[in-house]
């Protein structure tokens, strides 16, 4: 499949009193047409800065980000805001991302205003369609955000991200602030959406469980980096680097009679601003040796049937 977005070292550091503080350290992978990225890591490995990074949100340090066949790097502002047409964020908090003053139905048409399309009555036509497919009253449009529940006002977020039919939407934790009943109807939702308009999806997450059936693909951070990036259910099934592991280990089993040995995680995740040297795994690592701590580890390939498998760790290299 051709790459409709390639990532090549994407960093994006920011100069502290203490130092530089690492947020995104790196980042390289390609999505196809039509693919699901998944990204995991805990809070604070980088991944919502990847996702500003990626749709230039946010001037990255270093590296280069090419969106259909163009780079993203150098692009005037009028050409960035097309080319932005084609990639839409959806946030976590939509009740933060919608403006309260605004009713539904503005804040819907809002991006098919800024990028002149259609005209007033064309365009309240076209809210009222994106309403309905994401399963809202056509009433909705003339109501505050405060007036909807969580899931509702999620709703009304992914109608508004895909008002300019986007090739690509980037969803940074879009149903965490949910309960988890409502976290499935989102996820089903939006998994129509890409079957229904040839999306691609880059679905960032704390939760490895929320990923796991959206995704083609899994990547997971730590530290600003992508420490291994693998089809789905490989990943799943037979996770390669011990956070990984310890990741997977931590998803709860619905059959009681096949328990997983939990692995626990020591102690947190260091500060992005003092990484530690070698692998930035190695204090809570349980399978840290000697080259861990002071040898960065290789990127290595363990895929077997010609996807790639890549594993950033020294028990491979
Ligand atoms: Fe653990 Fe060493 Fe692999 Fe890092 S490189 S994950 S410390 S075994």
């Amino acid at each position: 499949m051709t790459a409709l977005l390639q990532v090549r070292g994407l960093a994006k550091h920011f100069p502290t009193p203490g130092g530089v503080l690492k947020a995104v350290d790196g980042v390289s992978f390609d999505l196809a047409a039509g693919e699901t990225l998944g990204i995991v890591g805990e809070s604070g490995c980088g991944k919502s800065t990847l996702a500003r990074l990626i749709t230039r949100l946010m001037e990255p340090t270093s590296g280069e980000v090419v969106f259909d066949g163009q780079p993203m790097g150098g692009l005037s502002r009028r050409a960035l805001r097309r080319r932005r047409r084609d990639m839409q964020l959806i946030f976590q908090d939509p009740y933060a991302s919608l403006d309260p003053r605004q009713t539904v139905g503005s804040i819907v048409a809002e991006p098919l205003e800024i990028h002149g399309l259609g005209d007033r009555a064309g365009r309240a036509a076209r809210v009222a369609r994106l309403l309905a497919r994401v399963g809202l009253d056509a009433d909705a449009a003339r109501r505050y955000p405060h007036e909807f529940s969580g899931g509702q006002r999620q709703r009304i977020g992914i109608a508004r991200g895909i008002a300019l039919e986007p090739k690509l939407v980037i969803a940074d934790e879009p149903v965490s602030a949910l309960d988890v009943s409502i976290q499935s109807q989102i996820l089903n939702l939006l998994m129509d959406l890409k079957a229904e308009m040839g999306l691609s999806y880059i679905f960032i997450s704390h939760d490895l469980s929320v990923v796991e059936h959206v995704s083609d693909r899994v990547a997971v951070m730590y530290l600003g980096k992508i420490v291994e990036i693998a089809p789905a259910g490989r990943l799943y099934e037979a996770p390669q680097h011990p956070y990984t592991q310890a990741l997977v280990s931590a998803i709860p089993v619905p059959d009681p009679e096949r328990p997983r040995d939990r692995i626990v995680l020591a102690g947190d995740m260091p500060s992005p601003e003092h990484p530690p040297p070698g692998c930035p795994f190695h204090p809570r690592c349980r399978h840290a040796f000697d080259r861990c701590t002071d040898a960065v580890p290789p990127v290595t390939n363990l895929g077997t049937d010609g996807q790639p498998h890549l594993v950033s760790c020294h028990l491979y290299g």
